[in-house]
């Protein structure tokens, strides 16, 4: 079974064509500023150089008819015709309360994801663009959405209300939904077959820390809290989002700086984080090589960054009753050994031991331990596959039609 995978932003489609039979990635690629000038497909075939194509893409339904056109191609391509694509798994951001796992997509899904639009404005509508292209492209195959949010509905009510009057709640669906769900649930898992134990018997934390970052507990294989929230800015602080904050401070930004509602949400969202703080970067790399230079903000980013990951650690050890297994991944989780470090040192006494050797190789996509033998707490890293979980997701949805 061959499996398209799509994940469709407002001005980007990523893809990823995956061969079931081993999990193989025959093809993957990205169409970058759709609508936008100077839009461009990069593709590449597996075990071949990355191609480049500049080309006029007003929309995603032109968008997917690229990916089309170069997966069948002659020689950048990896299939002979559309119909060997057997299902499609789309990535949707927004789920709301409707959506507890994945599903296969029907005219009423996709109402419901559209229902969706006021929790994530930028992201369901792109997601809907995506899903309608490929529905125009590829009538013939089953399509199934996998949501960010889904992992989290496990959430106890008092682990995602807000304190807020009950009412928003009721009529708003004001509450914590969290993201990264995907990612979440990939590592998770994996974390209990590196350690050949059942999911159901172990406390585990998730540090997923790349531009956008969000830790969770996983208490016996479910979400039991997680650092985003209503949006992905709150919790840790990110590339350019500023997480957590004192609530007043917008409002104050908006009363003694006469800041706009847009100027605050661009501030917090695009101004703020390793970028505000740094001045310069919201690349870790940056951060790293300037504090190493002596950079005091870039050195401060880095203190603050690692304190927050630390005090989470904390609180969600505190929040199981205790903690068996770590796990860092994205990309400053499964390539920055010194953020590692920073935010395990001093918990020796949850039990985190981490061996600084193993840690200072444990990068560039390797997965495996990295505490010392016989720590406590088993700290692993490991790089995050969420194309991967849609395709097995889409895979599994589309078989179990085949039997009914
Ligand atoms: P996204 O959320 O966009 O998928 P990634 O998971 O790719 O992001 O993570 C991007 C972050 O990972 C950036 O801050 C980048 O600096 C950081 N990163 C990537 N490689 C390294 C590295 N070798 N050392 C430190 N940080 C890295």
């Amino acid at each position: 079974m061959k499996i398209m995978v799509l994940n469709s932003g407002s001005s980007s489609v990523k893809y990823q064509v995956i061969d079931m039979e081993d999990e193989s990635v025959l093809a993957r690629g990205i169409v970058e500023r759709i609508g936008l000038a100077g839009s461009r497909l990069k593709h590449r075939k597996k075990g071949e150089e990355e191609l480049i194509v500049e080309e006029e893409v007003p929309n995603h339904n032109k968008a997917i008819e690229l990916i089309l056109k170069y997966l069948t191609h002659p020689f950048y391509g990896v299939i002979k015709d559309v119909r060997e694509i057997n299902a499609v798994g789309h990535r949707v951001v927004h789920g709301g309360e409707k959506f507890t796992s994945s599903v296969l997509i029907t005219d009423e899904v996709v109402e419901m994801i559209r229902e969706c639009i006021p929790l994530a404005p930028l992201h369901n509508p792109a997601n809907l663009s995506g899903i309608e292209a490929a529905a125009a492209s590829i009538p013939h195959a089953p399509m199934v959405a996998v949501f960010d949010t889904a992992f989290h509905q496990t959430m106890p009510e008092y682990s995602y209300l807000y304190a807020l009057p009950y009412e928003l709640y009721e009529e708003k669906r004001i509450r914590r939904y969290g993201f990264h769900g995907t990612s979440h649930r990939y590592v998770s898992d994996r974390a209990a077959f590196l350690l050949k134990k059942p999911k159901e018997k172990l406390r585990i934390i998730t540090a997923h820390l790349g531009n956008g970052a969000s830790m969770t507990a996983v208490k016996y294989g479910k979400s039991i809290d997680t650092t985003m929230g209503y949006t992905p800015l709150e919790g840790l602080y990110m590339g350019t989002r500023c997480g957590n904050l004192d609530p007043a401070i917008p409002l104050a930004l908006q009363r003694e700086l006469k800041m706009s509602y847009t100027e605050v949400d661009h501030l917090l969202n695009k101004k703020s984080g390793m970028l505000g703080v740094s001045g310069f970067s919201s690349d870790m790399r940056d951060l790293e090589e300037a504090a190493d230079k002596g950079n005091r903000r870039a050195k401060l980013a880095l203190d603050m960054y690692a304190y927050m990951v630390k005090k989470y650690i904390g609180a969600y050890s505190a929040a199981m009753g205790g903690l068996d297994v770590l796990v860092f991944t994205a990309g400053i989780g499964e390539n920055s050994w010194l953020i590692r470090e920073k935010s395990c040192e001093g918990l020796e006494f949850i039990g985190i031991e981490i061996d600084p050797q193993k840690n200072r190789q444990m990068i560039g996509g390797k997965e495996g331990s990295i505490s010392k033998d016989g720590s406590k707490v088993e700290v692993f890293v490991i790089p995050t596959n969420e194309e991967l979980v849609i395709a097995r997701d889409t895979k599994e949805i589309v078989e179990s039609l085949k039997k009914h």
